[in-house]
């Protein structure tokens, strides 16, 4: 397991898995299953599901359900496309769920793993253009 730095760590509820950290997040202004939502950049040890439309609130989007890669529990969905063009600026990126998420404190990064991190997947929306 990778721990990246920043102040804080998000991890899995359920099975205490490095998610992500809290300099990653872009909004916890959002809306899931189970309440409040945070948006992220990037998250890691996830799997996605098959891509699937859902019409939300904010318009059409094309979606990938997200589940802990140890626990299998499912803990939000990345944005894969969105048809509004005010709302690409979720696309790639990933909806964890309060209510599922842990936050703990993390450490700084003073050797720079940051920035040598290895990327989680991105998936292309080309082929929906
Ligand atoms: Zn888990």
């Amino acid at each position: 397991m990778i721990i990246k730095g920043g102040s804080r760590i998000v991890t899995c509820r359920c099975c205490k898995t490095y998610l992500t950290n809290r300099s990653e997040l872009i909004s916890h202004r959002f809306q899931g299953a189970t309440g409040r939502a945070y948006l992220f950049d990037r998250a890691w040890n996830l799997d996605y599901s098959d891509a699937q439309h859902r019409d939300m609130m904010t318009g059409k989007h094309i979606v990938r359900d997200v589940t802990c890669k140890v626990c299998h529990k499912k803990l939000g969905w990345m944005y894969e496309f969105a048809m509004e063009e005010s709302q690409r600026y979720k696309e790639a990126r990933v909806i964890l769920e309060k209510a599922l998420i842990d936050e703990e404190d993390g450490f700084t990064d003073p050797v720079g793993a940051l920035e040598t991190h290895e990327q989680p997947p991105r998936f292309s929306s080309t082929f929906y253009s």
